[in-house]
């Protein structure tokens, strides 16, 4: 178990006093605890706040990967990209309610704060947020509304409802609480960080977003917090959603877009228990369907597979 320090209202007084004054250059635990010491843990938005102003002004830099916790290799690799550009490196967990479309989906959401308190110290995270619902969305807090056009309609936005309005109301107010220079997401999730890269656009914050590869398993499973819910016979068919990809890749330049989305569909639909909800290549900017392959930006082949009862997404970049 890693020992990590929570910030409370006192402690703060007394680091922002003593400890943070006598370290300009801080950027590990100030507090000599115990050797294994690496992160402070803050649950209050206004203590980290007080904190992230107090380390500005000492001219660091902050890298930002938010996160719904169940941390694995993928997590961390965004965590060790944030520590190679920034200077302190915040993690936050917070298993956003508004962006589950299904009450039992956001019930079923594997919880393993301590495991993941020990991938953070591993990688050795500065600080890691922990908000509760109530610091995260106050009574008074607005909306923010983003023009999303059809980004938020094709693919994962046809299946899950109202998912990406969550998901852009939790990131924004993350921002909003963090102010990070740069924020950190996975390329696992491809509609999601090309509608966070459109927020960002829209809106007054100040950040760049960096954008990470695919971490995947040794079979080619792409990590996720999900795949502990598979049953073992379903995690060995799992590899196909890469193969499918991977096939996809292998077939752009000389096969139509729809013969290679149809044989994905196929080959999906026969595994037993297993069942695409789409598989679909689109323009890796507009996230449209391709007309004319030299004219787009980029493809990427996106799918979506129900293996059993757990909902698997994967993609990979075709050109
Ligand atoms: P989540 O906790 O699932 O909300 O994911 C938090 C961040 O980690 C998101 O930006 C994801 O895209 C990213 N992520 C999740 N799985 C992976 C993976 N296998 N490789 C790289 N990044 C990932």
């Amino acid at each position: 178990m890693s020992l990590i320090f929570l910030v409370k209202k006192d402690t703060f007084a007394f680091l922002s006093l003593q400890n943070y004054e006598k370290k300009p250059t801080f950027h590990i635990c100030p507090l000599p605890v115990n050797e294994n010491t690496t992160m402070l843990l803050f649950k209050k938005v206004e203590l980290l706040q007080k904190h992230i102003t107090w380390l500005k002004t000492k001219g660091l830099t902050i890298g930002f990967t938010p996160t719904m916790g169940a941390l694995h290799s993928g997590h961390a690799s965004l965590i060790q990209q944030s520590k190679s550009e920034c200077n302190i490196s915040v993690c936050s967990i917070f298993v956003n309610p508004t962006q589950f479309n299904e009450a039992s989906d956001l019930e079923k959401y594997p919880r393993t704060i301590a495991k993941d308190i020990d991938l953070l110290a591993s990688v050795k995270n500065d600080i890691l947020f922990l908000p509760e619902v109530k610091e995260v969305y106050p009574p008074n807090l607005e909306e923010i509304q983003i023009q999303l056009g059809h980004l938020d309609k094709v693919m994962e936005g046809e299946h899950r409802p109202g998912h990406f309005q969550g998901v852009v109301q939790v990131v924004h107010r993350l921002l909003d609480i963090v102010q990070p220079h740069y924020l950190y997401m996975g390329q696992k999730d491809f509609q999601q960080f090309t509608i966070i890269q459109q927020m960002i656009e829209q809106t007054a914050l100040n950040t760049i977003l960096r954008v990470c590869p695919i971490k995947r398993e040794a079979d080619g499973l792409a990590m996720s917090s999900r795949n502990v819910r598979l049953l073992p016979e379903h995690r060995k068919l799992a590899v196909a959603l890469s193969q499918c990809l991977a096939k996809a890749k292998e077939d752009y330049l000389h096969k139509t877009i729809e013969a290679i989305e149809q044989q994905a569909i196929t080959t999906l639909s026969n595994i037993p228990d297993f069942k695409p909800e789409y598989f679909d290549i689109v323009d890796t900017k507009t996230l449209l369907p391709i007309k004319d392959k030299s004219k787009a930006n980029g493809a990427v082949a996106c799918t979506a597979v129900f293996a059993g009862e757990v909902r698997l997404i994967d993609n990979m970049i075709l050109s």
